[in-house]
């Protein structure tokens, strides 16, 4: 019986429902909210690390919407409290700016970024690289990179401004990196495809 029961809760905590949609989906790709018990708050838990009554959603529009609504998280909320669709949208899109931050530290730190054009180009010479970011309001040779990156099969992105980028860096600015570590790569572009996707207009 035991045995049962023990595989029964190695299978369940992978799978967890949306509160927008309400199916069934991979843990990973839900974003945990934790709602407050006694005070209404509610706090996008990426990390999944705060402790508290958790709620799991797409990050999706529709799903932040009808969750916010209807769903439930307007259920855990009790009715006593209401959160703006817009408002849980625009938290959960600051989280995933905020991993992607840490991501690019962690690939600092393990000496797995190029920084600025010409250590991009030099890296991208030697065949190293899996993601080139551009800054939004970078010109000029940022195209000519990214041509070249993509040549050599490494994937681009564009994201944050000049002066958002240099500050994950302690610069005043940066137009243009590499990250040359494929698992950070797929993590970064993981959040900045959620983050494009809530950022759209409509
Ligand atoms: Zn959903």
């Amino acid at each position: 019986m035991l045995g049962v029961m023990a595989k029964t809760e190695r299978d369940k905590p992978s799978r967890r429902m949306c509160a927008g949609c309400g199916s069934r989906t991979e843990r990973g790709e839900l974003v945990r909210l934790v709602v407050g018990d006694s005070e209404p708050f509610v706090a996008v838990d990426l990390g999944r690390r705060l402790s508290g009554r958790g709620v799991s959603v797409h990050p999706k529009r529709t799903c932040i919407r009808s969750a916010a609504l209807r769903g439930g998280l307007a259920r855990a909320l009790r009715g006593v409290a209401q959160i703006e669709p817009e408002s849980l949208e625009r938290m959960i899109v600051q989280q995933f700016e905020q991993r992607a931050v840490g991501l690019l530290s962690s690939a600092q730190r393990a000496r797995s970024v190029a920084l600025g054009g010409d250590a991009v180009r030099t890296a991208l010479k030697a065949n190293k690289g899996d993601l080139l970011i551009r800054a939004k309001d970078s010109r000029g040779r940022g195209d000519e990179l990214a041509h070249a990156a993509t040549a050599h099969g490494c994937a681009t992105a564009t994201w944050g401004t000049k002066a958002s980028l240099g500050d994950a860096f302690s610069r005043s600015e940066l137009g243009v990196l590499l990250v040359m570590d494929r698992g950070i790569a797929r993590a970064i572009l993981d959040c900045l495809s959620h983050i494009e996707a809530l950022s759209e207009d409509g």
